[in-house]
């Protein structure tokens, strides 16, 4: 700090001494001390908190401390050639980034420059990278759902459009796997979609976009990357530019999503930031502010009223845990934040259930509300059987003569649980959804042979959409399970039970 004032003041002296009043004019600076990502800034008088800087070698910074003294800016590049001295510019913006239907189909870094070799993006518009969140009156609750395809979350946790829902697991739990799947599945749900890859691997997030590319998906979907070899300032933008991009298109009228992949990351990197500042350090060395990063992001996702288009925001954010230790500064932190939680369990995981979810631990607060009401005629019974299966399971695994119902519960639960098993990018729709579980927790399953259900299940999805149009048709006018649709998917079953 000391060296710095020396600086100060003897920059203070020359300039003087030169009679030039370039350091005292509205918008130029000179750079005292540049290091990590952080510029440390003489002058620039009239700078607001957030303006974007320009530095002589062309390099973009953004102003985020204003002190006395000095101005610190973080470095949304390497900075080479930045030297002390150097002279630095104010630009009279507040930190934006372009904007436009153009960004679909594409790869970008958090300032969206193309990173995908496809070419320049020309866009007309621009929007703020930090603009504050939809007000009360702005909102209405949420009341559409937002189908995973992913039979166990849209069943027992089911999302809504503009809810927050945390994605929360170990190391290799299969977070990213459940969030590209319910990219996936917008392809049928004109869902606009955008995936923020914060601090990955650069194979892992093209492994993720030649998915979304192969199945389809990359139209509707535009992909923010600031890999693990990217400074810590652009892993920390990242999410607030891929909040911005969704809510352009929100704004717009149109329904969208946006999966934040991970947060875990995005807060290591804003500590360093902050260390570097020499931002006081708190518990487990994060900044105080660490609570307002997260919020500030999560609170952007809405369901906006009729009179505003009625677009809307869901925002998927994911954090990892250690050894499941959810109690941990960062995890508590989203978790309050979010509207009720995925959770991915690593021993579930390692016995061979995929989706590794949690149902018991799971929740989700507001998208019950927007469940349809077919889903809900058949979830309630499945949550019940699942929850008496869990507590009957742990219990027999002592006993020896079990009486002929528990025995009977016991295949039951076997059964449901095999039936949510489901491989990676394979969304099932809400029809197929809601004729599976109706097998599963009537009994018509309680025979089958555990290794059989997955070949049902695929029979019964064939069957269904080349067979029997009927029951598919009607779920999907009514939104529910009339006694109609009831026994053309009874027939359905028995049907697909016999052919098996
Ligand atoms: P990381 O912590 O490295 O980001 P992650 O929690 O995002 O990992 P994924 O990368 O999604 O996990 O998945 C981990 C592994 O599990 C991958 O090899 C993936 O192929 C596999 N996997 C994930 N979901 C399923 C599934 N439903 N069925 C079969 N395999 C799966
Ligand atoms: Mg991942």
């Amino acid at each position: 700090m000391k060296a710095i004032e020396e600086l100060t003041s003897f920059v203070e002296y020359t300039i003087n001494e030169l009679s030039v009043d370039f350091a005292r004019s509205a918008d130029i600076g000179i750079v005292l001390q540049v290091g990590d990502g952080i510029a440390k800034i003489y002058g620039l008088e009239n700078v607001a908190s957030g303006e974007l800087l320009e530095f002589e070698d062309g390099t973009v910074g953004i102003a985020i401390s204003l002190e006395l003294s000095h101005v610190a800016a973080v470095l949304m590049g390497q900075g080479l050639n930045i030297k002390q001295g150097s002279f630095v510019k104010g630009t009279g913006k507040i930190a934006q980034i372009s904007v436009g239907e153009e960004l679909l189909g594409r790869v970008v870094d958090p300032l969206v420059n193309p990173i995908d070799g496809k070419g320049k993006i020309i866009t007309k518009e621009t929007r703020l990278i930090e603009s504050p969140a939809p007000g009360i009156i702005a909102r209405q609750s949420v009341c559409e759902p937002l189908q995973t395809g992913i039979i166990s979350i849209d069943s027992m946790i089911p999302i809504g459009r503009g809810q927050r829902e945390l994605i929360i697991g170990d190391r290799q739990t299969g977070k990213t796997s459940i969030a590209l799947d319910t990219i996936i599945n917008q392809k049928t749900e004109e869902v606009i979609c955008v995936y923020v890859a914060i601090g990955q691997k650069e194979s892992t997030v093209s492994e993720a976009a030649n998915i979304l590319q192969l199945k389809g998906c990359l139209d509707y979907t535009c992909i923010v990357s600031a890999s693990a070899s990217y400074p810590a300032t652009l892993q920390y933008l990242a999410p607030y530019t891929g909040a911005t991009i969704a809510e352009y298109f929100m704004y717009k009228g149109k329904s969208t999503l946006v999966v934040y992949d991970d947060l875990t990351k995005q807060a290591q990197a804003y500590r360093q930031m902050s260390l570097i500042l020499r931002r006081p350090p708190g518990r487990e060395a994060f900044p105080g502010d660490i609570f307002y990063l997260h919020s500030r992001l999560l609170e952007r996702a809405a369901k906006l009223n009729a009179k505003l288009g009625g677009g809307s925001m869901t925002a998927l954010p994911i954090v990892e845990t250690e050894a499941g230790d959810v109690s941990a500064y960062i995890p508590t932190n989203v978790i309050s934040i979010t509207d009720g939680q995925i959770f991915l369990s690593k021993e579930l995981f390692n016995s061979g259930i995929k989706p590794a979810i949690d149902v018991g631990i799971s929740v989700s607060r507001v998208g019950s509300a927007a469940q349809t009401k077919g889903m809900k005629q058949v979830a309630g019974k499945l949550k019940l059987e699942l929850a008496q299966f869990a507590e009957l399971e742990s219990f027999s695994q002592f006993s020896s003569d079990l009486d002929k119902a528990t025995l009977k519960q016991l295949a039951r639960g076997q059964r449901l649980r095999e039936l949510l098993k489901q491989p990676q990018n394979s969304p099932k729709s809400v029809e197929e959804q809601i004729g599976l579980i109706y097998a599963g927790t009537n009994g018509y399953l309680d025979l089958l042979p555990l290794s059989k259900i997955s070949f049902f299940a695929e029979s019964f999805r064939t069957y269904i959409s080349t067979k029997n149009l009927g029951y598919l048709e009607l779920v999907k006018k009514e939104k529910k399970l009339s006694n109609e649709s009831e026994t053309l998917l009874k027939q359905a079953i028995e049907t697909v039970l016999k052919e098996i």
